[in-house]
């Protein structure tokens, strides 16, 4: 099926008892073992089936089909959060000593996980700007474990060439993991450009409506963990936190994805909420419909802005003019989401006037709501981040970020074009 027919159709069918149509909402902590040995099975994984909503639930399950299917990949994890995915996906890989190399230009939570939570627990994470190839090349070592980029950084809007990324770590024989929450599977399909694993805020374009926080790894299925198991200890050494299994040998495409379930998510618990997932399948649907009219709103927006007196720059990778522009055709089909930034004539100060003076656009900290949301990430985001790490995150501090909605393009113009009229540095 085509992307808008899985969003709807793929990973449920009516369930047998009640026939219900839509996904149930299966409000349950767990399920009940027919017999002692049915529920050793169970937690031996000799035979399928559920245990405890920790681990995994029937709404989530189909979520995970369905986001997976989305994004060509064998198998997904549903979690509390994006942060959850991310932390879980590069726990997954990793022990104190090793590294992974990533690039610079994060979402403000990634960097921050990046540059101060992960080091502290003796992961290094070394940044380099997405473009320098070079670097990517030398600082991997014999103790990376990965390559972790997003496709479409947020919020510096910078298109990363994931296929080169990719080849990279291939060629060192590690693992390329994308976020790919800005482009979302409609733009670009990391795996099919040779990335190994995905990530999502589900909070963002998928959910789509601002109503629910949850996260996603897709595990692609296709790196073979086997092939250096000195690199790869954390999947070839028997596991102490789960029965001794070797994972690599015993459960191969499908090693990496179940050790962040049953050893990530069973031991530390950010499960996603039955009632989330639910919120979140709902905003999956019509996922294709949004993302095409976030793209051309955004798209107009731009140019509306480009033409402005008092704006000094407008950061839109689908615009010709952006140095993301090749990027943008080669790797998200030109097109480059709800995203945009701008710099207004004024700096910080017109920056903090504009956004007081917007009337529809919500002031808020979050993208891909289906409504039109704006903020100022150097004193939200990002305002954890030195001067330096601002930099190097792709953060100015007269940037404004627009997530530009659904609304009629009119009415986002109307109000941006009053809050301009309203700045007076
Ligand atoms: C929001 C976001 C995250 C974190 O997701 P949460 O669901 O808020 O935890 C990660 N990556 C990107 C690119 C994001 O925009």
């Amino acid at each position: 099926m085509k992307l808008d027919s899985i969003a709807l159709h793929h990973g449920y069918e009516a369930e047998a008892s009640t026939k219900a149509a839509a996904v149930p909402i299966y409000q349950t902590t767990s399920y009940t073992f027919d017999n002692t040995q049915h529920g050793a099975d169970l937690n031996n994984m000799k035979v399928k089936g559920n245990i405890y909503t920790r681990i995994m639930n029937p709404t989530a399950e189909v979520l995970e089909k369905r986001v997976a299917e989305m994004e060509g990949g064998v198998a997904g994890l549903a979690l509390a959060s994006g942060m959850t995915a991310i932390t879980y996906a590069i726990q997954s890989l990793t022990e104190a000593g090793d590294n992974i190399v990533s690039t610079s230009q994060l979402y403000g939570g990634t960097y921050t996980l990046f540059s101060q939570v992960l080091p502290r627990m003796g992961v290094e994470v070394k940044l380099i700007p997405a473009d320098d190839f070079a670097g990517f090349e030398s600082a991997i070592d014999d103790n990376t474990k990965a390559i972790f980029c997003e496709s479409i950084g947020n919020p510096a809007g910078n298109v990363v060439d994931v296929k080169k990324l990719a080849e990279i770590a291939h060629k060192q024989g590690i693992p390329l993991i994308v976020d790919n929450t800005v482009a979302t599977p409609y733009l670009c399909k990391p795996i099919e450009l040779g990335a190994d694993i995905v990530v999502h805020s589900l909070t963002k374009y998928i959910g789509g409506h601002g109503t629910s926080v949850g996260g996603m790894i897709i595990d692609s299925g296709r790196f073979d963990w086997a092939a250096n198991k000195q690199r790869f200890r954390v999947l070839n050494d028997p596991e102490p936190a789960y029965h001794n299994l070797n994972f690599a040998e015993a459960l191969g495409e499908l090693a990496y994805i179940t050790r962040c379930r049953v050893v990530s998510l069973r031991v530390t618990g950010a499960a996603i909420a039955p009632m989330n997932a639910f919120q979140i399948l709902q905003g999956l649907e019509t996922l294709g419909l949004r993302i095409k009219r976030h793209c051309e709103n955004a798209e107009k927006l731009a140019s509306y802005l480009s033409a402005h007196e008092k704006v000094n720059w407008v950061n839109y990778a689908a615009m010709p003019t952006s140095p993301y522009y090749q990027n943008c055709q080669k790797i998200v089909k030109g097109k480059a989401s709800g995203i945009l930034s701008f710099g207004i004539k004024g700096g910080a100060q017109a920056g903090a006037q504009f956004i007081d003076a917007l009337q529809m656009i919500l002031r808020l900290v979050n993208i891909g709501d289906a409504k039109s949301l704006a903020c100022h990430p150097a004193s939200t985001t990002h305002r954890q981040l030195t001067a330096e790490q601002l930099k190097s995150a792709g953060v100015s501090e007269e940037l404004v970020r627009i997530s530009v909605g659904i609304e009629h393009i009119d009415d986002i113009i109307a109000d941006v074009s009053q809050a301009l009229d309203a700045v007076s540095v």
